[in-house]
């Protein structure tokens, strides 16, 4: 594939990216609070998110051996290293600690999540096995050093509140419980923020196409999400802090 297929493939993938964002606009997902009858077959939750998540690691590397390897820099090393723990500890550590009880999930939101990580993994290995050149001096760029700083900030605050989350159910809860105290005092979604920032650093650090089409695909996803849980915390609990905003501080 040439670099202008390439870039037509990613720009209809950002397109179908936009329409999702309008339809998730309109649909909560089915899953985690907003979990429904009437989306079909069901599977375990912690299975799901296994499957849905470690997709990514497969395609990528995939792609990445299929094509005989990575453009040879640290930077993509380096890339490839964020991203890898990052889908490591959300496939593999984070369904562990869920204290969800038996809750499940539809398959056919398990088969989309894993359509969206098998071709974002697939253009992410296919342009660091390809197109990614990299200057020497890449690694002391404003690009760079400002976008390591927001990659880790976002993960830190994106681990910090889903484990905080996780823990006000103690051992054998099923309900759900009002988030204090840090982002929480501003946020109903600061796990979801993180999120965003995190990839929002990794498109900046490595300046290139399927990172910025990465980040923009979690925000499609994410900031629907977190409005719906806003207005779900919002129905659910009469002394929901007022002030509190969905996934932006101050902002939305
Ligand atoms: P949620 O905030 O809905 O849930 C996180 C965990 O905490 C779940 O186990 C949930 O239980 C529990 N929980 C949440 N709120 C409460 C509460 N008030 N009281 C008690 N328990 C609570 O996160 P998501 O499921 O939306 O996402 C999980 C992670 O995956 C996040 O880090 C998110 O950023 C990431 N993600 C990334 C996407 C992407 O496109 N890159 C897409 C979707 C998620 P329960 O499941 O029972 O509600």
């Amino acid at each position: 594939m040439t670099w202008v297929h390439y870039q037509l493939l990613t720009w209809c993938w950002i397109a179908l990216g936009f329409l999702t964002f309008l339809y998730l606009l309109r649909v909560d997902a089915p899953f985690g609070r907003h979990t429904r009858t009437g989306w079909g077959p069901m599977i375990d939750n912690r299975a799901g998110w296994v499957l849905m998540e470690f997709t990514v690691l497969v395609v990528l590397y995939l792609t990445i051996g299929l094509s005989g390897g990575l453009t040879n820099s640290a930077v993509v090393l380096l890339i490839l290293v964020l991203f890898t723990a990052h889908y490591i500890h959300r496939s593999l550590i984070f369904p562990h600690f869920l204290r969800t009880g038996g809750k499940q999930m539809p398959v056919v939101i398990v088969l989309s999540a894993m359509g969206f990580n098998t071709m974002n993994g697939f253009l992410i290995g296919y342009y660091f096995s390809h197109f990614a050149v990299y200057p020497e001096f890449w690694m002391a760029d404003w690009r760079f050093l400002l976008g390591i700083s927001v990659f880790l900030t976002g993960a830190w605050i994106n681990v910090k509140a889903d484990y905080y989350l996780i823990r006000l159910r103690k051992p054998g809860e099923t309900g759900y419980k009002i988030p204090r105290g840090g982002w929480f005092n501003y946020l109903s979604c600061p796990n979801h923020f993180g999120e965003i920032l995190e990839w929002s650093g990794l498109a900046l650090l490595s300046w290139s196409l399927p990172f910025a089409t990465f980040t923009f695909w979690t925000a499609a996803n994410l900031v629907p999400r977190a409005l719906a849980h806003h207005a779900w915390y919002r129905s659910r609990f009469p002394d929901y802090p007022a002030a509190r905003k969905a996934v932006f501080p101050f902002l939305l």
